[in-house]
């Protein structure tokens, strides 16, 4: 499958869409999630093109691959997450309903969080 250069987060990323940013240096670009399913639900993304982690991991830079999990930890960090944890999530392909085809790393918390997986 190739990348689809008017996804919905590629759009975000040209700003031709808004969002509620949270974070941004030259490697990621953070926002909050538009329909949360958590108390915080942020979005951390690559600003490369890049499909899915299998894509990231097989292309990306080694400084992209590290930009992208450091903005993670920062991130989870400024909001506020640290003390009382959260989750990180990334969806690939069909099974894991995926819906926006340009890698992202969900982050939950801000409350309890349920069981890890639910029964499908
Ligand atoms: P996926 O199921 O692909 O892992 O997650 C995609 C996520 O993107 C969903 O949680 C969905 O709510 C979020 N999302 C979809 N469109 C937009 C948008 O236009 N803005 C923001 N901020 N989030 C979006």
């Amino acid at each position: 499958m190739a990348y689809d250069r008017n996804n919905i987060f590629a759009r975000i990323l040209r700003g031709e869409i808004p969002a509620k940013r949270i974070y941004e240096d030259s490697y990621a670009l953070a926002f909050h999630d538009i329909n949360p399913q958590a108390k915080t639900h942020a979005l951390v993304i690559p600003k490369g093109a890049y499909l899915s982690m299998a894509d990231f991991a097989a292309n990306a830079s080694e400084a992209e691959i590290a930009g992208l999990f450091r903005a993670v930890g920062k991130v989870a960090t400024m909001l506020g997450l640290e003390d009382s944890g959260y989750r990180i999530l990334a969806n690939h392909g069909p099974d894991s309903h995926q819906e926006v085809p340009h890698l992202h790393i969900h982050i939950f918390g801000g409350q309890k969080l349920g069981r890890m997986i639910q029964p499908a």
